[in-house]
């Protein structure tokens, strides 16, 4: 046996110089994967000499590694951490030949989601058996993070670029300080893309890259958002509305920048996809996130219908645009404490952006006057005419999508089935589902793991979802009696009606601020002292004495960490009811036309 062994070795050697000339990368990791069955055969009839056995998997090993090493280079980032790894046995032109053959084979072999090439698996194991540990304890050290050994073995993102772009990221969604679309908008629209993906289904119907791509696009889908309306932009004549034609103004750029980031090499997350992959992936990200333009709803709800009612089955792309199109106004399908501060970070942006159209002689465009705006008859129109169309549409697409998946694996799987989860957009769910991840790639729900399709049940989720909706839509009714006697009344008992929606809703948010606390229910809220700032939905523009107890009035001067800090130290209770007061005056001339811009 002895003798096999050392042949088997030689083989491989041999084998490694041959395609190091011929480049047949494929061809190589079959004869590899050949030779180590060929030992595990040996081991089985117990016909071994441990010594060359050693050697042959050593050296085994030792070409898998090289392999991975160029393939995540991103990851170890420097030449020191590479030269650590080189190992004595593996020639350095065999270790980059591999590494270099192996990225180009990847790029010529298209992989199809069916036919996944097994190397792919391979790489995988390599990076299970060999360099788990290694990752795991520089992530974990690099950013205090930890992640299950599951996520690393499946991960193909270089972590160090990924942790680079999630920063950029992050002072993109912070450059204009939203109240609204700011970072942790992004964070929950991702998070609630999760969600759909997991308890509808829909992760069984699409591929590895297609989940890649929703997760991207959610995150990246308002980066650098202005806070301002496309509408804005178009009006002001501002440059992203030049540049972009004034088509989908915002959302093109959101796109556009995001992609731009990773053209710094440290921040190229799509560094380790085939050519194929990043085109694939990088046309179902401009489609989602321009389907997110919401000028374009009507024409995507109808689009989707008549999709529903044809027999052929249903385009990817606009599945999951629509998809993240839900997310992205899911807020009224979250518990009310959450809905509730959404929508007042969202009020105070458009009043935000009312106060610079008054500054800029514009007429207010709707919604945006502070004065005179009824919130909560706006979102039960809102609700109404958006919100419930869109999940109604999306839970119908989950179904046309998922049932026959559901009964392709049931008849293949047949015990617990229908198993019902949890399933509402609200909070425990989402602490649920962030336990337990999956790392399935596709079609193959028949396997009865937590997030299996035997757990999806489809008939609740459409339930809790349209249960919280009207739930919502009942609160924000009875907060509109209040505003439609404010809104009738003459001059005089508007103002004391006006005192007295303010305190209704300053109860609202004190209540609020009292029940809910951020984190405990595992989704994301806008920051607490971004609500205390807008429970005013009048604020008189004139009252300079008491611009001075307002710390929260520029929207310039604040950035979230800012807001965040301050909410640990007021006292929602005890702290000045925040009615913020801005001159028209304040607004000085040299501002205007940085108000342009924004
Ligand atoms: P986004 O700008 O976040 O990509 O797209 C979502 C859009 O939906 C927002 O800009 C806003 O126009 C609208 N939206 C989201 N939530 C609400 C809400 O609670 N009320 C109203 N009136 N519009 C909303
Ligand atoms: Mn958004």
């Amino acid at each position: 046996m002895g003798a096999r062994a050392t042949e088997t070795t030689r083989e491989l050697e041999s084998t490694s110089i041959k395609y190091q000339i011929g480049g047949h990368a494929e061809k190589m990791w079959q004869r590899l994967k050949g030779i180590l069955r060929c030992l595990v055969k040996q081991l089985e009839k117990g016909d071994i000499n441990v010594v060359d056995l050693k050697k042959n998997i050593e050296y085994a090993a030792s070409v898998l590694e090289a392999v991975y090493i160029d393939e995540t280079r991103k990851l170890l980032d420097t030449e020191d951490e590479l030269s650590d790894i080189q190992s004595d046995s593996v020639p350095l032109e065999v270790r980059d030949w591999l590494a270099s053959t192996f990225t180009r084979e990847m790029g010529i072999v298209k992989r199809r989601p069916e036919e996944k090439p097994k190397f792919r698996s391979i790489v995988h194991a390599v990076q299970a058996g060999i360099f788990v540990e290694r990752m795991y304890r520089r992530t974990s050290s690099m950013v205090g993070l930890a992640y299950p050994a599951e996520v690393i073995v499946t991960f193909k993102i270089p972590v160090p670029n990924l942790i680079s772009f999630a920063e950029a990221l992050e002072v993109g969604y912070s450059k204009y300080k939203n109240p609204y679309h700011n970072l942790i908008h992004a964070a929950d629209v991702t998070q609630t893309v999760h969600y759909i993906m997991i308890h509808t289904g829909i992760m069984h119907w699409l591929t590895e890259l297609e989940i890649l791509a929703m997760i991207f696009a959610a995150a990246v889908h308002d980066y650098e958002h202005t806070g301002t309306t496309n509408n804005f932009h178009i009006q002001t004549r501002s440059d992203v509305a030049i540049l972009y034609n004034d088509r989908s103004v915002l959302e093109n750029h959101h796109v556009s920048a995001a992609y731009r980031l990773m053209q710094e090499e440290e921040m190229n997350i799509l560094a380790n996809l085939t050519k194929d992959d990043w085109r694939e992936l990088r046309s179902l990200v401009i489609e989602m996130v321009l389907s997110t333009d919401m000028s374009g709803h009507f024409q995507q709800i109808k689009t989707m219908r008549h999709t529903l009612q044809q027999t052929e089955g249903v385009d990817k792309a606009k599945a999951m645009s629509l998809i993240l199109h839900a997310a992205d106004i899911s807020h009224p399908a979250k518990s009310w404490e959450l809905h509730y501060r959404w929508t007042m970070a969202l009020m105070e942006e458009f009043f935000r952006q009312g106060d610079k159209e008054a500054a800029l002689g514009l007429q207010f465009s709707p919604l945006c006057d502070r004065k005179s705006t009824l919130v909560a008859q706006s979102q039960i129109g809102f609700i109404d005419f958006i919100v419930e169309p869109t999940f109604s549409l999306l839970t119908d697409s989950m179904e046309k999508i998922v049932m026959p998946l559901i009964e392709e694996a049931s008849k293949s799987e047949s015990p617990a089935f229908g198993t019902p989860s949890q399933n509402s957009l609200g909070a425990v769910s989402n602490a649920e589902a962030q336990r337990r991840p999956s790392f399935k790639s596709t079609s193959d729900g028949g396997t009865h793991t937590e997030n299996s399709l035997a757990t999806v049940d489809l008939t609740s989720f459409k339930d809790n979802l349209m249960k919280i909706i009207q739930a919502n839509k009942e609160r924000w009714k009875e907060l509109a009696v209040e505003e439609e006697l404010v809104k009738n009344v003459g001059e005089q008992e508007k103002d004391q009606s006006r005192n007295s929606t303010d305190a209704q809703l300053q109860e609202e948010t004190t209540r609020i601020q009292n029940e809910s606390s951020q984190g405990s229910d595992g989704t994301t809220c806008p920051p607490r002292s971004i609500v205390l700032q807008v429970v005013s939905f009048d604020t008189p523009l004139s009252d300079e004495s008491n611009s001075e107890k307002c710390t929260n009035s520029d929207p310039n001067q604040k950035d979230l960490t800012d807001a965040q800090q301050e909410t640990q130290n007021t006292d929602p209770l005890n702290g000045e009811p925040k009615h913020c007061k801005k001159s028209e005056d304040s607004v000085k001339a040299t501002e205007k036309e940085a108000l342009i811009q924004n």
